[in-house]
């Protein structure tokens, strides 16, 4: 089961306009939107959870048209919001037991079995007796994958999950997500890229409201071979550079400043080719080297 998204936009009525003619096509596996801070994601993802309506736009899961048949699409949907809520005083093992309930799992035998199962599998059985207040970070998303579990849900959302983890978390949490991407769709919002890098077969890059890139993390690194050059300067050189090239991406390094910049050439004197990765294929996207050209959008300079 894939999902089709046909140009969906959407305008707060602050006039912001958080979608612009987004199409994606997403098929089975883990998929990732990948995006800075305010370019759309969670208004894409929660218009995809059915909590909000596209101005204009389709989206069909299988053969099921997600804006008018909400129902349809919630009964196979898990959907683990960006922050959610817990009660601190229950248990997993009690509050997965009452989400079970909501979810529709009435048999008790086949609520129980599930819930063991999936506490199991999110790595939280030990714990299932500890009530969710005193639970790390991490312990909390895993807990809130459970409950996105329920029912077995062809589409999974999980919505700027390792925000806030430590890396210790953030990878148990990344391997348990890898696990899921086998038969269901798995859509990974995030604005980390070693997320995508690391977990998905396919994604997206989006910014203000806008699709720039849709491609596979494979195809689009191998796609900049031989376009991504570098060169260690001083803040102040900076600004020249910036004039002449095309820089992505500008960060600190033992007190310099290591520039990443995007040429089919060798751009000039100092700079020496780099094995590029998909932190500079989501910067050349972000900077319009890559994409489909957006003249009205001036390039804007990454600085980490
Ligand atoms: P992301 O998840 O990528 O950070 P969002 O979808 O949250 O992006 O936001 C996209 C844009 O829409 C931002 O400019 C944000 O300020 C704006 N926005 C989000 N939700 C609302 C809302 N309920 N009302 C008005 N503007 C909103």
């Amino acid at each position: 089961m894939g999902l089709i998204i046909r140009n969906v936009s959407k305008r707060y009525a602050n006039g912001v306009q958080a979608l612009d003619n987004v199409s994606l096509n997403i098929p089975a596996g883990m998929y990732g939107l990948l995006g800075p801070n305010g370019a759309g994601k969670s208004t894409l993802m929660r218009t995809l959870a059915t909590l909000q309506e596209p101005d204009t736009g389709q989206i069909f899961l299988g053969d099921i048209d997600v804006v008018h048949q909400k129902d349809a699409v919630r009964q196979t949907l898990g959907y683990l919001p960006q922050e959610f809520g817990v009660y601190p005083k229950a248990s997993a093992e009690e509050l997965l037991d009452y989400f079970a309930v909501l979810k529709g799992i009435t048999d008790r035998a086949v609520r129980r079995a599930t819930t063991e199962a999936l506490l199991k599998q999110t790595n939280l059985w030990d714990k299932r007796k500890q009530k969710l207040g005193g639970y790390s970070g991490g312990m909390r998303q895993r807990f809130g994958v459970a409950v996105a579990l329920l029912g077995n849900p062809g589409l999974l959302i999980v919505d700027e999950p390792t925000a806030g983890l430590d890396p210790a978390e953030r990878v148990r949490f990344l391997n348990l997500l890898s696990e899921l991407g086998e038969t269901s769709v798995v859509i990974l919002s995030t604005h980390i890229v070693a997320d995508v890098a690391e977990l998905c077969t396919n994604m997206a890059i989006i910014n203000q409201g806008q699709i720039l890139l849709e491609t596979s993390p494979l195809q689009a690194v191998a796609a900049l071979h031989g376009r991504i050059w570098r060169k260690l300067t001083d803040k102040h050189t900076l600004p020249a550079l910036e004039q002449e090239h095309r820089v992505i991406s500008a960060k600190l390094l033992g007190g310099q400043t290591l520039v990443h910049v995007y040429s089919e050439e060798l751009p000039g004197h100092g700079f020496e080719p780099v094995q590029p990765d998909l932190e500079d294929v989501y910067f050349s996207a972000l900077t319009g080297c890559l994409g489909p050209a957006h003249p009205q959008r001036k390039a804007e300079k990454i600085t980490l």
